[in-house]
């Protein structure tokens, strides 16, 4: 069956980097987030795009993602691990070079028997009690972990997306103070922290998000493009249903397309009888239940059925899209399946 088309615009992706580095200081460094996959949009192919255009420190979640992103960034650039340095990973951190940042006394601990003098950074819990070294815990081993020269320090934000939130300054001033004078370079700022102001930048920001097009950053360029098939389209009557659980009854003689993509492809079923497609300008609401691999849609009103309908596009984000299901644009992306066809716009071409 066809598949739905995911194209992926490697220039607008670079675009918003620069424009989210050009609202930092240039001593400060602006780093990428590429894990999950680079938010579903390829963590290879992102991060080679980013190195060759002078991007120096990428983060991701775990080693596996590491492992990828080093194939694609060559030896230079330094790739950092949100989870640090898990049991059974030491191979894996030494065989593609790659930092981790030590959540605990025990990932310290592990670290220095497994891989003295292999670099590292720490990560602080601030008050987001998720992942990182709780103030107490930092102090009982910070001079020993500072005579090892950590490459960097950082702490995450809970509730950057909302300006006004007291977190945010409440958990600035715990960073302040469980790191002012330490001799290390520091990281507070994800996309949201960023666009808070130079106080929050440190020496060294870390966007996600803000990259692939998404909110916060609301002067992004849409990074990403997704066209589905139309595989049949049927006439039904008044009175008849679509799909499981019989969720639509038509009020009126309908047109109904029918596309190949569905919640295995990341379009999920919160959707149902909620989201709208787009043939060119003219919008389609789907209709009915999001099924595995099939979407059904109302097409009465088109003139001419096209080929294709798309669901993410100049009228739809990501966000838009996230907001019908009740949800974020980060799910959205990372929820894009890998049926699609993809196609990279701006891709860099490797030398064989
Ligand atoms: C995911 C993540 C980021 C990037 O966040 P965005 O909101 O996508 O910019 C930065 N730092 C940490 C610790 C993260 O987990």
């Amino acid at each position: 069956m066809a598949t739905g088309t995911l194209t992926i615009d490697l220039d607008a992706l670079l675009s918003n980097w620069k424009a989210l580095d050009a609202l930092s200081s240039g001593a400060v460094e602006t780093a990428a987030v590429v894990k999950a996959d680079a938010y579903g949009m390829g963590a290879g192919k992102v991060a080679e795009k980013l190195a060759v255009n002078g991007v120096r420190s990428f983060f991701v979640a775990n080693v596996n993602e590491g492992a990828v992103v080093r194939q694609a960034v060559g030896a230079k650039p330094e790739i950092y691990i949100f989870n640090g340095h898990a049991d059974g990973k030491t191979a894996q951190i030494r065989a593609s070079y790659l930092t981790p940042l030590l959540n605990s006394a025990e990932q310290y601990q592990r670290h220095v028997n497994a891989l003295d003098g292999h670099p590292f950074g720490v990560q602080l819990d601030s008050g987001m009690n998720r992942l990182g070294m709780e103030p107490a815990d930092f102090l009982a081993i910070r001079d020993r972990v500072l005579d090892a020269k950590p490459a960097l320090i950082i702490s995450h934000l809970a509730c950057a997306d909302e300006p006004d939130h007291p977190q945010n300054r409440a958990q600035l001033a715990t960073f302040h103070a469980m790191t002012d004078g330490l001799p290390v370079r520091r990281s507070l700022a994800a996309t949201g922290g960023l666009l808070l102001g130079p106080e929050y930048h440190f020496d060294l920001v870390r966007p996600g998000i803000g990259l692939y097009g998404g909110l916060p950053f609301t002067k992004s360029q849409p990074v990403v493009h997704l066209s589905l098939p139309v595989v049949q389209v049927r006439q039904i009557g008044i009175g008849e249903t679509v799909g499981y659980g019989a969720a639509f009854r038509a009020a009126r003689p309908t047109k109904i397309a029918t596309v190949a993509a569905g919640y295995a492809d990341g379009l999920i079923r919160a959707l149902s009888g909620k989201a709208t497609l787009w043939a060119g300008d003219t919008p389609c609401p789907l209709i009915g239940s999001v099924s595995m691999d099939l979407l059904t849609v109302d097409v009465t009103d088109l003139a001419k059925v096209p080929d294709q309908l798309d669901i993410l596009c100049e009228h739809q984000s990501a966000d838009q899209l996230a907001a019908v299901a009740g949800t974020i644009g980060y799910e959205i992306l990372t929820s894009l399946g890998a049926r699609y066809n993809r196609v990279y716009k701006g891709g860099h071409i490797t030398k064989v």
